[in-house]
């Protein structure tokens, strides 16, 4: 796959679009900002600060990656893309809470 470009991580908070449960985690840098599952009722969180960054060791399993974003938003990156991040928010909150409101 060719060179192999260091990877970053972040020390971030995290806030559940549904429950606004926080967590404060070690993620990738590039961890959609919206993505990461919440702990307490598995909806969608976002990232909403940053703390400190640290470079990672080169022999992280790259899977992770793949990892942190499977519960990130499916479809549309193109689209997505041209949206605002503050659009982006409201689509992905207005989507998790539809999704995860059932049941309670
Ligand atoms: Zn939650």
């Amino acid at each position: 796959m060719g060179v192999n470009p260091d990877t970053y991580e972040v020390r971030a908070r995290r806030r559940c679009l549904v429950c606004d449960g926080e967590d404060e985690v070690w993620e990738l840098e590039d961890t959609d900002q919206i993505g990461p599952l919440c702990r307490v009722c598995h909806a969608p969180s976002e990232r909403i600060a940053v703390f400190e960054r640290r470079r990672m060791p080169a022999a992280v399993n790259p899977h992770a990656a793949a990892l942190g974003r499977l519960g990130g938003l499916k479809g549309g990156p193109a689209r997505a893309a041209k949206l605002t991040a503050k659009r982006r928010r409201d689509i992905a909150r207005a989507a998790a809470r539809a999704r995860w409101s059932h049941g309670k």
